[in-house]
């Protein structure tokens, strides 16, 4: 199968995947995956992740110029800026799910590491974490806000909004996001209770043996 009639397929099977978990609702959340010749396939703007067509998911040239298909998303800032900072993301997920945006609400989070080490696994597949502040819908300063990181960050949560992901294929930054969601949620229920968290040197093992995205 063609690369392309592959990803348009999987894209469209990851988000209706998403959606029926209900790891984001109504028309929000998008997906973009770049393809080996560096054009992008990116889920339309206004469309539900429920309910993809994947002969209308929206090509974009090397240069984020819409070539094809319904026109993408708004929040393509976000997904632009991933792709300019990390060479190596082939895919890029944004979600509004419910626990992620709970945990960016709360007042007394670590920014710059917003989820706990909790599971080993959280620390794998997600790298170190950051909370960015709250932008308008559609504002380019997100893409800045995300350029700023310098690629060292493979995920972020946006304040009062949701998570973003980024990795080397549409698996790998599904099942981040997945992680990134369920870790949050188990923050949450772990509120207040002193958890025990993995400790610093149990973290700094992780990221040594499995080479993370730490800095
Ligand atoms: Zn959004």
């Amino acid at each position: 199968m063609r690369e392309e009639t592959k990803a348009r397929e999987d894209i469209a099977r990851w988000a209706k995947s998403m959606f029926d978990r209900g790891l984001t609702g109504g028309s929000s959340g998008n997906i973009s995956v770049r393809l080996s010749n560096g054009t992008l396939l990116v889920s339309p703007t206004g469309s539900s992740m429920g309910f993809l067509d994947p002969a209308k998911i929206s090509l974009l040239d090397e240069n984020g110029v819409h070539m094809s298909g319904d026109a993408p998303t708004k929040e393509m800032p976000l997904h632009q800026a991933f792709y300019e900072t990390r060479k190596s993301a082939g895919a890029v997920v944004h979600l509004h799910s419910c626990h992620s945006v709970a945990l960016s609400v709360l007042p007394d989070v670590d920014e710059d590491n917003v989820l706990p080490p909790i599971t080993a696994y959280g620390v794998m597949k997600l790298g170190k974490v950051k909370l960015l502040p709250f932008f308008m819908p559609g504002d380019p300063a997100m893409g800045d806000a995300v350029r700023g990181l310098l690629g060292k960050r493979a995920a972020v949560l946006l304040a009062n909004h949701g998570p973003v992901v980024a990795g080397k294929d549409l698996n790998a930054a599904v099942y981040a996001m997945e992680e990134l969601e369920e870790t949050a949620k188990l923050t949450l229920m772990c509120k207040g209770m002193s958890p025990n968290l993995l400790n610093t040197a149990q973290v700094n093992g992780l990221v040594d043996k499995f080479n993370i995205d730490w800095d």
